[in-house]
């Protein structure tokens, strides 16, 4: 059979070399097989038609029987359009074309009667569509009756005639050359397994559907098909690595946790909190290398759980290290561990960038002769020069602002693979985590310690600023520290420093009593450092940034968060900003600033945060509203994903089943190398070997 995979687009009828490299460049079809696994986004019903009495105001697309009356140009240059007079008897609305003026008035007659679809819009008491899909009744068992895919398309595919029409049959040329066959991508066994159609039904039905009930089994098996390979591709690289890989057994508990943990441990850990301990225990014990993430909400305490393993790897006369993303929270966590550690006997040194020469000088043979046990610092920890004598455990913390790049240098250096603890507050939903990270073990903290007031989250709009300003200046009164925040997005950077320094200005006036500081990225970090200085100290009380305090920095005495421009936050990214607060013993608030005129899924998001306190509960409502795409994390975790089909949000089942069936596959033939799956892995290596090594990944 014809390798659809590697024949390009071209050989197909009605694509040249133009038309390919439009299709390459705006859709990422190269291929056969680029063009079949490029489906449409939504299906419309086409098996009635509308008269036009019948339309009302925001519609759908429609379909309707007519003839046009008359065709007039109007306008000049960038509003020049053509418009067509409509009637089907029952009334007349207008059709309207801005492009390919001359090519529609040459193609379509007066008085013939035509097969119109389209969407509708209101203009005064008139409707008109706006470059209609226009066929003779002649044609209609040629036009889709019944279900029409819609295929996404650019302006650019558009203006080179690659509409979602186009695009359509495009797919019936191919599919019709092809005697409507697919090379299927899934063994016999599995198909019988999964109960799935094949994969030939499964493309046919999701470019024509024959009914709603074949389309969404071809729906199902598309899914299917996109999620267990990455599934399979994730968890053999794992079960491979965890064959390959030996960890450095950590067998013993010894003296410098157990001490610490009996002695200076000033509070009960949370049973959460024992229950990862254990987790990384058991890890760290096992023989092989640990890699896992631990998952906790703001406030949730890991840091003292990343103390705890640092403590068990010295007791195993190993080093271990915690890289944070910020010089403000690495000094943070050196501070927190120092005060942790005060009384015993076990050298940390912190290393960053603004380490002095002097003190590097001092530092740096002693990680690599062993004396310093626990190392706390950022990036620096990853230069060349930094050599441990026998670094046990790493750990990572607020890991997507890493890159999977600099997560595998931490060790390549070393003699051999540290355990990974990698800790992060942005809850990543589970069907996420497995598809992100399903190679890795991940342990969730889902209680917060004891004594902790919920955060009291509201809603206001920016038109009462007064009553805002009243509320923060008593939060003050009590002695108080207040937070504000601006929004900071790229392509608007210019308008958002603007916001901030007005912002500044403003509360300097309405404060004239308090001291009022600002720190943003653009600052110089020495400044950015005595800004935040003032804050922290107390000094000033209320700190007005950009996103830049968004992970970690820990001012118990702070209780006020004031977000605005909320809508144009994430909601993962809110929850962060709100764990800022709500760190001492007083009530905390969250105050989520926004224009009154919001799109109902931005209010339905202000509400969520307003509703919820919970990190999970957010970030899976996050993923059902806006889809993994634009999820905080996906990006920058160096990972991306492309879904064609699937959908982290709604499809959790199907990922399950299709992690469990990859499970069981990898159980009985663990490389795959058995006759009855050469074609998995011929397909998982079709389609990986271009792309990330995920061997490399954690
Ligand atoms: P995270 O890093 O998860 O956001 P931290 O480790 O910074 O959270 O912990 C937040 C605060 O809670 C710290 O002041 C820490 O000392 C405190 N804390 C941690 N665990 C407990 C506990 N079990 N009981 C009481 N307080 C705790
Ligand atoms: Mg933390």
């Amino acid at each position: 059979m014809l390798d659809l995979h590697n024949r390009s687009i071209t050989y197909l009828l009605g694509v040249g070399p133009k038309k390919a490299e439009i299709l390459r460049q705006e859709a990422g079809i190269s291929s056969y097989e680029d063009l079949l696994f490029y489906f449409p986004y939504k299906y419309v019903d086409r098996s009635r038609f509308y008269k036009i009495v019948e339309i009302r105001g925001n519609m759908p697309y429609i379909q309707l029987k007519g003839r046009i009356l008359s065709f007039e140009t109007v306008g000049e240059g960038r509003t020049r359009r053509l418009i067509a007079r409509f009637t089907d008897g029952t009334g007349t609305m207008d059709l309207v074309w801005f492009k390919g003026i001359a090519y529609i008035k040459d193609k379509y007659q007066i008085g013939k009667e035509y097969i119109i679809f389209g969407k509708p819009t209101e203009f005064g008491n008139f409707y008109n569509i706006a470059h209609p899909d226009i066929d003779p009744v002649e044609n209609a068992d040629q036009v889709a009756g019944g279900l029409t895919p819609f295929y996404n398309t650019t302006e650019k595919m558009k203006k080179s005639f690659l509409n979602s029409k186009a695009i359509q049959n495009l797919q019936y040329t191919l599919l019709s050359s092809l005697n409507w066959q697919v090379p299927e991508t899934l063994s016999p066994d599995i198909l019988a397994r999964t109960r799935m159609v094949s994969l030939t039904e499964a493309i046919r039905n999701i470019h024509f559907p024959e009914s709603a009930e074949k389309l969404k089994q071809a729906q199902v098996r598309l899914k299917f098909d996109e999620l267990f390979y990455i599934q399979l591709n994730i968890l053999r690289t794992a079960t491979t690595r965890k064959l390959k890989l030996k960890g450095i057994v950590f067998p013993q508990v010894g003296d410098y946790f157990n001490e610490f943990y009996k002695k200076y441990l000033p509070f009960e850990l949370t049973n959460a909190q024992k229950r990862v301990v254990r987790e990384i225990r058991v890890d760290m014990g096992s023989g092989r290398q640990m890699n896992r993430l631990l998952q906790g909400d703001v406030g949730s305490g890991k840091t003292l759980v990343g103390l705890l393993a640092m403590l068990l790897a010295v007791d195993n006369h190993c080093q271990a290290c915690m890289m944070a993303p910020t010089e403000i929270l690495a000094n943070q966590h050196y501070a927190t561990i120092m005060d942790f550690l005060k009384d015993m006997d076990i050298k940390v040194a912190l290393l960053t960038g603004s380490t002095k020469k002097k003190d590097r000088n001092q530092i740096l043979p002693q990680i690599a002769s062993g004396e310093i046990r626990i190392v706390i610092g950022t990036h620096a920890l990853i230069e060349e020069s930094v050599v441990f004598s026998s670094l046990g455990l790493a750990i990572i913390d607020e890991q997507h602002r890493f890159g999977v790049e600099q997560r595998s240098r931490l060790w390549t250096k070393n003699k051999w693979i540290p355990h990974v603890l990698v800790m992060t507050a942005t809850p990543i939903p589970r069907t996420l985590a497995m598809t992100l990270y399903g190679d890795l073990d991940v342990s969730v903290i889902d209680e917060l310690p004891p004594g902790r007031k919920p955060i009291q989250t509201l809603h206001r709009y920016d038109t009462k600023k007064a009553q805002l300003y009243d509320f923060l200046r008593k939060e003050i009164e009590l002695g108080r520290q207040v937070y504000v925040v601006y929004p900071l997005i790229e392509g608007s950077e210019k308008l958002d420093y603007k916001n901030l320094e007005d912002g500044f200005e403003t509360f300097k006036e309405v404060f004239p009593e308090y001291t009022v500081c600002m720190v943003h990225g653009k600052m110089k970090a020495a400044d950015k450092e005595s800004e935040m200085q003032k804050f922290i100290s107390g000094k000033a009380q209320i700190l007005m940034a950009t996103t830049v305090i968004e992970v970690g920095v820990n001012v118990p005495n702070a209780s006020v968060m004031v977000i605005e421009s909320a809508e144009r936050f994430g909601l993962s990214q809110l929850h962060q900003l709100r764990g800022r607060v709500g760190r001492g013993a007083k009530q905390s608030y969250c105050i989520l600033v926004s224009s009154y005129k919001l799109s109902n899924e931005t209010r339905k998001r202000l509400e969520i945060m307003v509703n919820s306190n919970n990190g999970f509960e957010i970030a899976e409502a996050d993923l059902k509203l806006r889809g993994h795409g634009d999820l905080e994390g996906t990006q920058q975790s160096g990972i991306g994903i492309d879904l064609k089909i699937a959908n982290l949000g709604t499809d959790g089942q199907i990922l399950q089943f299709a992690r469990d069936i990859a499970m069981q596959i990898l159980d009985e033939d663990p490389e795959l190398l058995s006759e009855r799956y050469r074609i998995l892995n011929e397909r998982l290596r079709m389609l990986f070997t271009r792309k990330v090594n995920w061997g490399l990944i954690s």
